[in-house]
């Protein structure tokens, strides 16, 4: 028999959004009448706009004639769609060819992962994207959970909470090789300054970390003077790398497209460019994005592409706006909601799956308790602005009535 890797078994009980949909079945076994509205997971609701659709219909077109026939393409990306990328989201601040293009961000980090080795220790923002703290279980880079402490051990988790406006005690953190940031955040929705994302490119630059900077929701931010890209900052190009999709940006949660910049100046200690070891990982264990769904993140990028990126962006902000409102008129004290998808409330000293269980039974609104994302979300709850307006005003509207 072959032996199970004993990593998986360090995971914690399944991934958080497995344990929230068995809370929401039983909950529909109970009440088959009941019409449950999700503000819980991440995902994109609303259809791809006009352009992008056509972009994809054609490429699909393409893909059936002799002259629009492609096989594998290049594993880093179509030259084009690295190029639009590079001038139409970053100004230029990247290089065409610092850019690798993706399935989307999970599956980068899980390569980033490998690429560090589990040899590599981790800091993570506690509360988090918990992709960060499993790959990491997975590979091998922490000893086991500690039930006292409610983590992993060998993991450095950053608290990032109101007390200390959401950014790291950094002068109090141990080193680590790698340090996960996410800015807006998830859960929190808390977008770090610039005088913030100074400070930690200063203290990877010290430390000789480096930063592993999620971007996911950078299309949320409109407020000029916060940074879309941790490359905005001077100095970040010799300590940080940058992962980002189209997935929460344009819709494609189900298209899957992303990328990750890797700037020629990030080094590894013996001067080898972290480019060079990634150009490896990726060429040998992805073959490329399809090349349906390129030319797809090729239309978002065009000019009409743009705009309807724009606007969907909008649709969802405007969203959060509705929740963040409703949340702070019951009396939660509420985060985020603003430059971010997610509101991040407390809830009034209940416990986050107390908070979580009360919300689905008496309102039949999904949510999802903070506690899933670190021992530092307990006492919170995450809701998610993805979602169609109508459901959205009628889960606040029910809220006010169960919660206010
Ligand atoms: N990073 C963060 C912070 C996320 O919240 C998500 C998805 O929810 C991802 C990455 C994954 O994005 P993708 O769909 O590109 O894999």
């Amino acid at each position: 028999m072959v032996q199970r890797n004993p990593n998986m078994a360090k995971l914690r009980a399944g991934y958080l959004f497995p344990e929230i949909g068995r809370r929401r079945r039983a909950v529909v076994e109970q009440n088959p009448n009941a019409k449950i509205i999700s503000l819980g997971i991440g995902d994109t609701t609303e259809p791809l706009a006009p352009n992008i659709t056509s972009g994809l219909v054609k490429a699909c077109q393409g893909m059936g004639s002799l002259e629009g026939y492609s096989g594998y393409g290049a594993e880093q990306g179509m030259a084009d769609l690295r190029e639009k990328i590079a001038e139409v989201l970053y100004g230029g601040i990247v290089k065409p060819e610092e850019v690798y293009v993706s399935d989307g961000a999970k599956c980068d980090t899980g390569r980033l992962q490998v690429l560090f080795g589990k040899e590599a220790t981790v800091a993570v923002q506690d509360p988090s994207y918990p992709v960060y703290v499993d790959g990491s279980v997975i590979l091998g880079q922490t000893g086991g959970y500690n039930e006292e402490a409610g983590q992993f051990d060998g993991i450095e988790y950053m608290r990032c909470d109101a007390s200390n406006d959401f950014f790291p005690d950094l002068a109090n953190l141990k080193r680590t090789d790698l340090i996960y940031f996410c800015s807006p955040n998830n859960p929190t929705g808390a977008v770090s300054t610039k005088e913030q994302l100074k400070e930690l490119v200063e203290f990877a630059k010290k430390n000789q970390s480096i930063l592993i900077f999620d971007a996911a929701y950078s299309a949320y931010i409109e407020d000029p003077d916060l940074p879309r890209s941790i490359f905005e900052i001077e100095g970040a190009r010799e300590v940080a790398l940058e992962i980002n999709s189209f997935s929460k940006m344009a819709g494609f949660t189900g298209v899957r497209l992303g990328w990750t910049v890797v700037p020629q100046e990030l080094q590894f200690e013996d001067g080898t460019p972290v480019s060079k070891d990634w150009n490896r990982i990726v060429t040998t264990l992805f073959n490329g994005a399809s090349n349906i769904v390129q030319k797809g993140g090729l239309a978002c990028l065009s000019e009409e592409g743009y705009r309807e990126v724009q606007e969907m962006i909008q649709y969802y902000k405007t969203n959060a706006g509705i929740i963040k409102k409703a949340l702070t008129e019951i009396g939660l004290e509420v985060y985020g909601g603003e430059n971010s998808p997610y509101c991040w409330a407390r809830m009034k000293g209940k416990g986050s799956w107390e908070a979580f269980e009360e919300i689905l039974t008496q309102a039949f609104v999904v949510t999802t308790p903070g506690a899933g994302f670190g021992p530092g979300g307990e006492g919170f709850v995450r809701f998610s602005s993805f979602g169609h307006r109508a459901d959205v005003e009628e889960a606040v509207e029910r809220l006010r009535k169960h919660l206010g």
